[in-house]
């Protein structure tokens, strides 16, 4: 913003030499930090904003065809709103992104299901399931059409340092031999890292965490009957699984018999389905789906993941804030992790636009602190009522079972809660 800034110099820090000075320093290009910079660069008023994305990763790999990444999310309209406005969202159609007009969760014990059916809340769907891997790589297609944005690769955070000068923080980078300078700095530090945010660390920035005791097995599955467009979620006593419809390239082939699946066991059972050979797991996987969609007849490598709860106890600090899973963890149940990520970084993006509108400095303190305020009782909202499903579910109490059952029999036979709550899981 000021020449000095624009030559990328920065006399004025002691011991920083010839570090590289941007406005904003995002750490992380994944989901959450590839989304925050295009959402700062694609606004008239961010535009002279000069930015830098540290990532430690390669490029992420293309999955084509009837391959797909073992990570995807559910995207909620709201999520789909932020990457439309940054232009990623037509990118991340032209490959590939599932439509889902329904969805059906029921009990394993008991008799209580909910159908949602988009047509209900007169929507084109309730949402989309779209790989990680097509996400970051229709944002970071975006972000490198961005002049002012500077894309660091590979380059880890290695340490951060509060010089004297105020209003700036110094970033030292690790493993970035390729790259001009090792050492930055920036009036605002955005961590994306991460759940295991080095940043958060490096800032001794203290975490509320858990462990669920369950494990997340998750890896793509091929059954005998077509998906329906539909999200399955059936809650077993040792814990919820979920088959999330996948979409192939309509242009090469439309094969709509590929779901992925994230079926969250408690550890030790996870273990023991790991170790099972592929027709095994297969058999056991259509078994605890009550074989909705017929036999399980391919499935493809198998991963897993021990689930957190983590809450940052602040969000911020002196030239330093947290987003997405930096800031916060959940159980994927309700498939909300990256979308209340996104709703971070729209509350981001809304602070540091208005701070250069009114020509205030980014590290500001009414800025950061509005933007924790926005954010951080939403979120805590979010985890309450995903420990309160979590619990609700794994109750195996005979009147817990009865009252849970009831409970979903009442929500399916009232319209105009059921929509209330549709539209809220939708972001609309
Ligand atoms: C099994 C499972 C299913 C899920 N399903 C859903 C779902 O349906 N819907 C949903 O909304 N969410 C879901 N989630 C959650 C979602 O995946 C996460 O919320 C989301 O990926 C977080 O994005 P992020 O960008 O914050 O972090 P990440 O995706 O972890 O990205 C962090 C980035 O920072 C980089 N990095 C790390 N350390 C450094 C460093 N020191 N220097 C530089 N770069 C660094 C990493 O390389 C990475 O690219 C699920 C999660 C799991 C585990």
């Amino acid at each position: 913003m000021t020449d000095e800034t624009m030559q990328g110099k920065n006399p004025d820090v002691p011991g920083v030499g010839l570090a590289q000075h941007y406005d904003v320093v995002i750490v992380g290009a994944g989901l959450v930090g590839s989304a925050m910079a295009c959402a700062l660069a694609a606004d008239k008023k961010g535009e002279s904003l000069r930015i830098a994305v540290v990532e430690a990763g390669g490029e992420p790999r293309t999955y084509q065809g009837v391959e797909f990444d073992p990570r995807v999310v559910a995207l909620t309209h709201a999520s789909q709103e932020l990457l439309d406005s940054v232009g990623a969202w037509p990118l991340i159609q032209q490959h590939r992104a599932c439509p889902y007009t329904d969805m059906e969760v029921w009990d394993a014990e008991g008799t209580g299901n909910i159908h949602f059916d988009c047509r209900e809340v007169q929507q084109p769907c309730l949402g989309h399931i779209v790989e990680n891997s097509v996400i970051t790589k229709a944002l970071l297609q975006r972000l490198e059409a961005y002049p002012q944005i500077t894309l660091l690769r590979p380059a880890r955070v290695k340490h951060i340092l509060r010089p004297e000068a105020a209003g700036q923080i110094q970033i030292l980078l690790e493993d970035s031999d390729q790259l001009p300078t090792n050492k930055l700095t920036a009036s605002l530090l955005l961590a994306a890292d991460g759940a295991n945010s080095k940043v958060r660390e490096l800032a001794n920035m203290a975490t509320r965490e858990w462990s669920y005791g369950h494990d997340a097995i998750v890896t793509t599955v091929r059954t005998e009957e077509p998906h329906q467009f539909t999200a399955w979620q059936r809650f077993l006593p040792s814990g919820p699984l979920a088959f999330l419809p996948l979409q192939t390239e309509t242009a090469t082939c439309l094969d709509t018999h590929y779901s992925s699946i994230v079926w969250s066991v408690k550890s030790e059972l996870g273990s023991d389905l790991m170790a099972l050979s592929d027709d095994d797991f297969m058999r056991e996987l259509g078994r605890a789906f009550e074989h909705r969609l017929g036999r399980v007849t391919e499935v493809a490598k198998r991963f897993t993941f021990p689930l957190r709860q983590r809450h940052a106890v602040d969000y911020i600090q002196d030239n330093i804030a947290l987003l997405g899973d930096a800031a916060h963890t959940v159980h994927p149940l309700a498939g909300q992790g990256v979308n209340l990520g996104f709703l971070d970084v729209c509350a981001m993006r809304d602070e540091i636009l208005r701070a250069c509108q009114r020509e205030l400095p980014l590290h500001d303190t009414s800025i950061l602190k509005r933007y924790q305020r926005a954010r951080k009782s939403h979120n805590l909202g979010m985890m309450g009522v995903m420990e309160g499903f979590k619990r609700l579910f794994g109750a195996d109490h005979l009147q817990v079972r009865w009252l849970r059952n009831e409970g979903m029999r009442q929500l399916n036979s009232l319209p105009m809660l059921k929509n209330a709550v549709v539209k809220q899981a939708m972001g609309l």
